[in-house]
């Protein structure tokens, strides 16, 4: 079993209902065990700003699928959700991503990971923070450095 951080984001057609039930959805993968999970946030879209705000959240999974199998297994809730994607950055009814494997760094055709936009999301440092505060990427960055370049700003807490 190895850790595993998964990022979620909704922000169309009931956003907090989509997170929700990926949450519970994230809890029947196989071979993995849901360890914890942040509150839900708003944050504002990155991108076009004529689209709702969205609703993220960051769970902890413990995991003895390998780092492929596991985004299969993402990929596969994203479409379950109905997920539609008309254009990059866009309103999407759910966007998984896996934010940090183990300590492993990973470059290939599907997958980069530590997922390459983590250090520039408010709205995945804050809820990692909440779940990890003294979480260290696997390149040696603490967490809590990235706050220096990426400050939380406009992230609201909005659920337990
Ligand atoms: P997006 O829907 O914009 O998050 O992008 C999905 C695409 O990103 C898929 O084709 C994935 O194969 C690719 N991808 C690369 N790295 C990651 C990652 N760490 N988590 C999720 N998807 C990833």
């Amino acid at each position: 079993m190895v850790n595993a951080f998964i990022g979620l984001g909704s922000n169309l057609d009931n956003p907090k209902g989509h997170v929700r039930q990926a949450l519970e959805d994230l809890k029947q993968l196989p071979q993995s065990q849901l360890l914890l999970a942040s509150k839900l946030y708003l944050s504002k879209p990155v991108g076009p700003q004529d689209q709702d705000d969205f609703v993220n959240a960051v769970v902890l999974l413990a995991t003895e699928l390998e780092p492929l199998a596991l985004l299969d297994e993402l990929q596969s809730i994203e479409q379950q959700h109905q997920r539609v994607r008309e254009r990059h950055w866009g309103p999407r009814t759910l966007d998984l991503d896996l934010l940090l494997f183990a300590d492993q760094t990973i470059r290939n055709s599907r997958l980069t990971v530590p997922h390459a936009e983590l250090s520039r999301r408010d709205f995945v440092i804050g809820p990692l923070l909440e779940l990890c505060p003294e979480l260290v990427l696997p390149n040696g960055t603490p967490l809590q450095q990235l706050l220096q370049q990426c400050p939380i700003d406009g992230l609201i807490c909005i659920e337990a």
